[in-house]
């Protein structure tokens, strides 16, 4: 147990986002060895801090075996917040990706289970996690895949709309999203957001599958409005290529449908033969093993 945020000892920097840190850090006690998150604050940011607090209910309260685990949360000093994180020693999908770019079928069918086991868990606690994409997606030496990063995750019913996204700086972060959070107004009655994580869930396994960001051709200029273009209007199984399987090009079609209402459920994309196919003939490709860097 780790009862003050003084007995761990930091290591190394594991990651930088949007108003935080992640450390490597060691309990002194026990020395097991942890992720640690702060996240700072300046004196008048009451929204950043909203979120924050908001981050760490949900941490608090999720408890699975495909979502990263929290240990605790504490008070930094100058008012930062710090939750302690399991560590997940092979880091997260983005680096997977940099250095190993396309995966086989059978090991992107093997990301896509656990990642649907990680949003069914979630979406049964009515949390949408709204920022499913490689970068939150971590890994670690036991061949396990969880969902991590909850700063910007809903639970329905409860909070405020949608952050904006309109500035250049968060193209990186709208590139996985769905048709219907670019254009809310589109969204017509009842729309509860889980739809959202099953398309940027489809995004990522194209991502695998291509070996680079697949809304968007290689020649584009990745800008906001050629994003914008492709998402709303575009052919999002462009890139999917000539030797992929039925199975996988069927499965990404499901998530990747721009109509939410229409889009596979998280249900029933675990029964979808493309991820079945994958867990009955179960064999040393199809887990994550063999990923440390
Ligand atoms: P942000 O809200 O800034 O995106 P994240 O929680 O996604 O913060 O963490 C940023 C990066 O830090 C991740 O993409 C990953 O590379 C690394 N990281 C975060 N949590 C862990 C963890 N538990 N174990 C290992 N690396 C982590
Ligand atoms: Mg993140």
């Amino acid at each position: 147990r780790i009862e003050r945020l003084s007995d761990l000892e930091k290591l190394a920097v594991l990651g930088h986002g949007n108003g935080g840190t992640v450390y490597k850090v060691r309990h002194r006690q026990s020395s097991a060895v942890y992720a640690l998150k702060v996240l700072r604050f300046d004196r008048d940011a009451t929204a950043l801090r909203e979120r924050a607090a908001h981050e760490a209910e949900i941490l608090k309260r999720v408890d699975s075996p495909f979502v990263v685990r929290c240990h605790g949360v504490f008070d930094g000093h100058c008012g930062d917040l710090c939750f302690v994180m399991e560590y997940m020693d092979v880091g997260s999908l983005h680096d997977v990706l940099r250095v190993r770019r396309r995966m086989a079928e059978k090991v992107v069918a093997g990301v896509a289970r656990r990642v649907l086991e990680g949003l069914r868990y979630l979406h049964g606690m009515r949390i949408v996690h709204r920022d499913v994409k490689p970068s939150n997606l971590l890994v670690n030496g036991q061949g396990e895949m969880k969902i991590s990063d909850f700063g910007v995750s809903r639970v329905v019913g409860v909070g405020s709309k949608d952050p904006i996204c309109m500035d250049d700086s968060y193209v990186g972060t709208c590139a996985y999203m769905s048709p219907e959070r670019l254009d809310p107004d589109s969204c017509g009655d009842g729309y509860d957001g889980f739809a959202g994580d099953v398309w940027a869930l489809g995004v990522v396994l194209m991502e695998c599958h291509v070996g680079r960001f697949p809304l968007i051709s290689a020649g584009q200029r990745p800008d906001w409005a050629t994003l914008m273009w492709a998402i709303c209007f575009g052919d999002p199984l462009m890139e999917v290529g000539e030797t992929a399987s039925p199975e996988f090009e069927s499965f990404v079609g499901r998530c990747l449908e721009k109509d939410w209402r229409r889009r596979g459920s998280v249900l029933e994309l675990l029964n979808h033969p493309f991820v079945n196919w994958c867990s009955s003939t179960e064999g040393p490709d199809d887990d994550l093993h063999g990923w440390d860097k």
